[in-house]
């Protein structure tokens, strides 16, 4: 019997897939227990906890200046750490500035805050063009024409620091609860592929 032979293989996905099965082979670890990380992380966690952490420096000018300033202490005092978190940095968006996550190398991700990476992060052609390309590839892929006067910055996530995007208020949510304003924070705003609009804050009253 011939030894199965390694196969190159550059796509992340199925290198994580190699050695998944590898670990349960060897009796490392069982389908059951990865299933149970992904699917926590996939229904329990979402993107729910960036959002009230957003909802929470939308509301509390301290806990926004905290966050932005040392945002893995800042988001562990609300309990979100933990797998693939250590290190978090959080990124203001502003009239000016946008900020958009990426990782380059890989899909290194803010799991505690966002959940599981969704698959257009992890493809190589949002990898690859969101670097060289952000202004069209936000207006090309994801709908997003900002004005040539707002000033696109990239962040490189990695395997040490993972980022999110501290999205801007939108206008019109004044009277809003913390609660309230969770609701509207979506993923892809805190990635910085989506603006939050008037139309978010309208469609909720
Ligand atoms: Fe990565």
């Amino acid at each position: 019997m011939s030894e199965p032979h390694p196969v190159e293989t550059t796509d992340p996905e199925d290198r994580a897939r190699a050695i998944q099965s590898l670990l349960i082979e060897k009796g490392l670890a069982s389908t059951d227990a990865i299933d149970e990380i992904v699917s926590k992380y996939e229904e329990d966690i979402g993107s729910m906890n960036g959002a009230r952490a957003v909802a929470k420096a939308w509301t509390d000018p301290e806990y926004k200046e905290w966050l932005l300033s040392d945002a893995s202490t800042a988001l562990d005092e609300l309990g979100y750490t933990g797998l693939e978190g250590v290190d978090l940095g959080v990124y203001e968006n502003t009239p000016e500035v946008h900020n958009v996550i990426v990782c380059t190398l890989c899909s290194c991700f803010p799991w505690p805050t966002l959940g599981l990476p969704p698959t257009w992060y992890k493809a190589p052609p949002y990898r690859a063009k969101m670097v060289k390309y952000p202004r069209r590839t936000l207006r090309e892929e994801f709908d997003l024409d900002l004005d040539d006067d707002i000033e696109i910055k990239v962040r490189d996530t990695s395997a040490e620091v993972r980022y999110m995007v501290l999205p801007q208020r939108p206008a019109g949510t004044e009277g809003m609860s913390e609660e309230e304003l969770a609701e509207l924070i979506t993923r892809d705003s805190m990635i910085g592929v989506e603006r939050l609009g008037e139309k978010h804050a309208d469609e909720l009253r």
